[in-house]
């Protein structure tokens, strides 16, 4: 627990939440500025930043709690589609350092759109799948 953190306020009941579901390891509420309504956070109640500090056990948690949340969701509020989100670190979008995973209905024709993507250039998919594979723990 940091006692500084929002989402740990929010777990302890300190500051108020839309609860959805919360087991032994997690809890799930409403992100209070959806991007479509039905927009839910899974947490996990340890304090971690974000998927690089975490405890694998919590992340497992966090994402059988998920597993278990997505179709309830989008069966409730009627979505066409889910999307899963995640942001870790500032520069990847991350404002609050609480890990936290973002489930997201999509309904069709809600115009949001995911990053632009391109292909690589000649070779350049094999130098990178080198470097990362490089970096594997043996
Ligand atoms: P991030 O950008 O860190 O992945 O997302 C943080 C999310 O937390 C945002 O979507 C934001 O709306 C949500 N959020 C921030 N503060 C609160 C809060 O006090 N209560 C709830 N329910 N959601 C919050
Ligand atoms: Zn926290």
């Amino acid at each position: 627990m940091s006692a500084e953190c929002i989402f740990c306020k929010i777990v302890k009941g300190e500051i108020p939440s839309f609860k959805i579901y919360e087991d032994d390891a997690t809890f799930a509420f409403l992100d209070i500025r959806p991007v479509n309504r039905g927009h839910t956070l899974v947490v996990p109640k340890n304090h971690s930043r974000n998927i690089f500090d975490s405890a694998v056990e919590d992340w497992l948690a966090v994402t059988k709690t998920v597993r278990k949340l997505a179709p309830v969701i989008e069966k409730a509020v009627k979505a066409d589609g889910i999307n899963i989100n995640m942001n870790n670190r500032e520069h990847a979008g991350q404002v609050v350092d609480h890990l936290h995973v973002h489930i997201i209905p999509r309904f069709k024709g809600d115009g949001f759109k995911l990053w632009s993507q391109s292909p690589y250039k000649e070779g350049e998919a094999v130098s990178v799948q080198k470097e990362i594979k490089a970096h594997l723990p043996q």
